[in-house]
């Protein structure tokens, strides 16, 4: 395929800031739909979500450094990927990465950004998709060797953390429903009501309560358990479901201690509450329990735990194949969240998803705090099969876009 046409732009994020929209096109040979010139016209657009609490070894989100905008960026692709990748033949959209990975030349994806890179990634994975005449996920899951299936939803029902001022300890909780995606939405949905009202009918948050920045309910308690027993009576409520938590640890940890409303914990007091928690709820997995570095105590976790429930990591992993392997290795957790655009590249997360699997892991994809309507993670989570897909609450349509997007796609797997 030859790419004959490249754009980029800027477009807000869910939560007002800049973020980049590329354009690709691309002419196929003689079809139904051929032109005059007896070619299809190939179009493609993806856009780039950004992380508020991310990982200090995540791909570098190229922003310009007073403003925060993401105009070098959108000039790296408009000028020097444009450039070198119009005009000249890619095979495949693995051939078309590898050279976005050789042509930026740096380990963290600094020179042009990891952010200009993956929207240039995604847009051409989906314009090759478009030449091989297959949806999206069916794509991406015979380019990752994967066998597609519909991921749990992990949708996020109360936002705490660095996502809502602090006002919970943990950044998200969340309800993970079992079940094919026609089926559990609506239950997950109905739920989100029920909490809802629930919350709105306590004295401190009769005027309304307050939404963050994935889309969820963002409450205060003062009191840690609170959350839980209201998260524990939905799933007495409403069966095939469970809690997750992410406590995004990283954004706790202070001088050697973490830090939870107004108390603070060493890190064997903390492991002692998730441990607790996790025999006394219905917990599914629990998200970076500690801090990125603090290797040993989630190899602690995971012992102690890991037969039972899900230790997913995030700012731990980060979706790079090297440090997924590594986090095997020592046996830190069992689970991976994928995010892209902590890589860089639609190639590097399917690596990470490689090393996922061949770990024994689960894979659990994910959006980003700040979102667009692109909705490619949920192609990419029923692409490779995951375990679940953690696309936010539904106070924001771009969210619902995520789970209104594994609808369709199971009515097209249904299909063929
Ligand atoms: C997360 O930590 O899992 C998350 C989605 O948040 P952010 O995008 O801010 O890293
Ligand atoms: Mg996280």
């Amino acid at each position: 395929m030859k790419i004959d046409r490249v754009e980029a732009t800027t477009i807000e994020d869910t939560r007002g800031r800049p973020t980049i929209e590329v354009t690709l096109e691309a002419q196929q040979g003689s079809t139904l739909h051929s032109n005059s010139q007896g070619r299809t016209l190939l179009r493609a657009t993806a856009s780039v979500p950004s992380g508020k609490s991310t990982g200090s070894h995540e791909a570098l989100e190229l922003r310009d450094s007073e403003s925060g905008s993401v105009e070098q960026a959108i000039e790296n692709v408009q000028f020097e990927i444009a450039r070198a990748i119009m005009g000249r033949e890619f095979a495949s959209a693995d051939e078309l990465d590898a050279f976005l990975i050789e042509l930026d030349g740096t380990p963290d994806k600094s020179r042009l950004g990891a952010n200009a890179l993956l929207a240039v990634s995604i847009a051409a994975q989906r314009l090759f998709a478009q030449a091989e005449g297959v949806p999206l996920w069916r794509a991406i899951a015979t380019r990752a060797g994967t066998t597609p299936k519909a991921p749990r939803l992990y949708v996020n029902v109360m936002n705490g953390g660095a996502h809502a001022d602090f006002k919970l300890p943990f950044q998200e909780y969340l309800l993970v429903v079992e079940g094919k995606t026609s089926e559990a939405l609506p239950i997950a949905h109905e739920a989100f009501k029920k909490l809802g009202e629930r919350l709105s009918s306590t004295e401190l948050e009769a005027s309304g309560v307050p939404m963050g920045d994935e889309g969820g309910y963002a409450p205060t308690f003062s009191d840690l358990q609170q959350p839980f027993k209201l998260l524990a009576e939905l799933v007495q409520e409403f069966p095939g479901t469970s809690i997750a938590i992410d406590a995004a640890a990283s954004e706790l940890y202070r001088d050697g201690a973490y830090h939870l409303l107004d108390k603070t914990y060493t890190p064997d007091e903390l492991l002692a509450l998730y441990v607790h928690a996790a025999s006394a709820l219905p917990i599914h997995s629990i998200e970076d329990p500690f801090a990125e570095n603090a290797s040993e105590d989630f190899t602690q976790i995971t012992a102690a735990l890991g037969d039972k429930i899900l230790i997913i990591g995030d700012d731990l992993t980060v979706t790079d194949p090297a440090r997924v392997k590594k986090a095997a290795e020592r046996k830190e957790i069992n689970a991976v969240l994928i995010k892209p655009n902590q890589i860089g590249t639609v190639k590097e997360t399917i690596e990470a998803v490689r090393a996922t699997y061949a770990a024994g892991f689960a894979a659990v994809a994910s959006h980003r705090s700040g979102e667009t309507s692109d909705t490619f993670i949920a192609d990419f989570a029923y692409g490779i099969g995951a375990h679940g897909l953690k696309a936010g609450g539904f106070a924001q349509s771009e969210r619902v876009a995520k789970y209104d997007r594994l609808l369709a796609i199971e009515r097209e797997a249904g299909a063929v």
